[in-house]
């Protein structure tokens, strides 16, 4: 794959606002947010989309979500709640090649069964 500017990002290479990081994983603010709270919760590793996810890295895919959830609490929205999403390719309107789980909330967000 090629890289993308969320490698640049997760090298410091460029800027972003980092609410979290370890040694396999990276979140930070979107640069459009869609809600309040908009935070992209992103692999180190170089994963293009949902379809490239190896079954070894199912732990690695288990804590991104976990980290959503610190995420979520530590920004104040767990108990109101917030979406998770993988968009994944041309239908699913993902824009970067590189996996990458959105945490939204901080407000009420509509039903996504026309979005
Ligand atoms: P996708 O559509 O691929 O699921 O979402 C990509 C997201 O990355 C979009 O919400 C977009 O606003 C965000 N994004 C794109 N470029 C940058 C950037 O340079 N910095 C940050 N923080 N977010 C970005």
């Amino acid at each position: 794959m090629s890289e993308t500017i969320f490698s640049k990002i997760i090298r410091h290479e460029l800027p972003a606002d980092v609410v979290y990081e370890d040694n396999e994983i990276m979140a930070f603010r979107d640069i459009n947010p869609q809600a309040p709270v908009h935070v992209l919760v992103v692999p180190k590793v170089e994963i293009e989309t949902v379809n490239d996810i190896k079954p070894e890295q199912a732990e690695l895919i288990g804590k991104l979500v976990l980290t959503a959830q610190k995420i979520a609490a530590d920004e104040g929205i767990a108990e109101d709640g917030y979406r998770l999403v993988f968009n994944c390719n041309r239908h699913g309107c993902q824009e970067v090649f590189h996996l990458h789980l959105h945490l939204i909330g901080g407000r009420q967000l509509r039903g996504i069964s026309a979005a």
